[in-house]
């Protein structure tokens, strides 16, 4: 098979640099080599027993052998942060393929969610000292973060209903309340928390109530409840945690940008990453192509006396796999280029687009997989039914499909007067033509 760099689709390939390029084949080299042969290892050494929320050694080493290849920090986009790899949305996207189709791969390359969200709002809107004091370790992977705005008594997927309570008192902020679902509260190394809560709960803009702030996970007052499963997957070591805030109290200045733009930041947060998700739904995609294959063509394993891939069905399934992942990525690459051209806002049509298209294509094609396999694809035995638990979440995390879908719907409704004046418009030159050629309208008319 030709390298990552040769498969890149024809549309898009005039946008990626040769250094791009050239990453991107070590990228897909490191995942090959490195990370797949590697992510049973991981879980083996998680275990089951009371080191389960310990941190799996091998990833240093992965770590390690990444750093020194320069495959790090991949995700800053050029012309946005001074700190990153100087790669534009559109090429890191094309590496965050690769990086979707292991366990392991994106956290050795340090550019695993939330970190790296966590880092462009710390990159993009922090203030000197919070830059040292949180941004360069976790730019050095050296310590772990979580996003924390989901709660458990409100529906979070409309942001302006959070309610945690951050008041100011003296030189200082207290937060009070209860965040649920925060992705990498169980790991041993998170040391802070990006939140965001109600500063101004009773501002009249309901934009504007919200806030962001840092918080050290060892501040006191905190308390991690309990963790939350995934379809039973405990997602150790990072996990998902319910968290209680009760009296923390941290300085003033570790509010981002000011009272009241929680907001601002959160939507130049949320942008990037979810083309970063979906690049990696369509790896995983990729990835259960792969075993859906291995399946397809496995001499031991022939029913009714043929291969899966000599029964008609299955070799469509190859085929409408092919062509919905290869058309699901043009999607996001696309997305990923506005946002190059522009920015986040400007490209939000195209963002929804890739967020709502892409898992549900994903979970389509791990599904035919996971039938290939029959019984052995439900278990353990293979990646894939992990996999789907996943990519099951991506549908509803950072905004689940419906939120999404309204949005959109909204935004390509408002052409409706554009569209109906045109046909109207059009019509009336039809019934000019008609006239001067005294024609007849015959059959079916294709007019209403
Ligand atoms: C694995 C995983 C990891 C996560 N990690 C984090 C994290 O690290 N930090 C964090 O803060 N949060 C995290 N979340 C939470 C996630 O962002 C929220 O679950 C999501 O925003 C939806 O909010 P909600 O669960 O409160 O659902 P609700 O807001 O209660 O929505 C419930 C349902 O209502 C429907 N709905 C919503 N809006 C509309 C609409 N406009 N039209 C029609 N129907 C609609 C949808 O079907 C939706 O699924 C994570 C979630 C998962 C599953």
């Amino acid at each position: 098979m030709p390298t990552a760099s040769k498969r890149i689709p024809a549309v898009v390939r005039p946008l990626v640099s040769e250094r791009a390029a050239k990453t991107l084949d070590l990228v897909e080299k490191f995942v090959n080599e490195e990370c797949l042969p590697a992510d049973p290892v991981y879980h083996a050494q998680l275990g089951e027993g009371p080191g389960r929320w310990d941190y799996p050694p091998i990833m240093d080493d992965l770590k390690a052998k990444a750093r020194a290849l320069g495959l790090w920090n991949m995700f800053l986009a050029k012309g946005h942060y001074k700190e990153g790899a100087g790669f534009t949305n559109l090429e890191y996207g094309l590496m965050c393929e690769q990086l979707g189709r292991s366990r392991v791969a994106s956290e050795a390359m340090n550019n695993s969610a939330p970190d790296t969200g966590n880092m462009e709002v710390l990159a993009k809107y922090g203030s000197e000292a919070l830059k040292k004091r949180w941004l360069e370790p976790l730019l050095n992977g050296e310590i772990r973060s979580c996003y924390v705005m989901t709660e458990p008594g409100v529906a979070s997927s409309d942001a302006t209903n959070v309610s945690l309570s951050i008041k100011r008192d003296g030189d200082s902020y207290v937060l009070n309340g209860q965040k649920w679902w925060i992705s990498g509260a169980g790991d041993p190394r998170c040391k802070v928390y990006v939140i965001i809560g109600k500063t101004n709960p009773n501002h009249p803009d309901k934009y504007k109530q919200q806030s962001i702030i840092v918080v050290p996970t060892d501040t006191p007052g905190i308390e991690v409840k309990r963790m939350l499963s995934v379809y039973g997957y405990d997602d150790a070591p990072h996990g998902h945690a319910h968290i209680i805030f009760r009296d923390v109290r941290v300085p003033a200045e570790n509010i981002v940008l000011g009272e009241g733009r929680g907001f601002e930041v959160m939507q130049g947060r949320m942008g990037p990453g979810r083309i970063h998700h979906a690049m990696r739904s369509i790896g995983a995609a990729e990835e259960a192509l792969n075993w859906l294959l291995k399946r397809a063509n496995d001499e031991k394993k022939k029913p009714f006396g043929k291969l899966l891939s000599q029964q008609g069905v299955i070799l469509q399934w190859i085929a409408k796999s092919r062509i919905e992942v290869d058309a699901a990525r043009l999607i996001v690459l696309n997305a990923a280029a506005a946002i190059d051209s522009g920015d986040a806002k400007t490209a939000l049509m195209e963002i929804a687009q890739a967020k709502i298209l892409v898992p549900t294509m994903a979970l389509t094609v791990i599904d035919r997989a996971v039938q290939t396999y029959g019984a052995e694809g439900v278990c353990q035995d293979t990646p894939l039914a992990y996999m789907w638990a996943q990519v099951r979440t991506v549908r509803i995390a950072d905004g689940p499909d419906e939120a999404h879908l309204e949005q959109l719907g909204r935004r390509e409704n408002k052409r409706a007067k554009e569209a109906s004046d045109l046909i109207q418009k059009q019509s009336e030159i039809t019934d000019a033509l008609m006239r001067k050629w005294g024609a007849k309208e015959v059959g079916p008319c294709p007019r209403l």
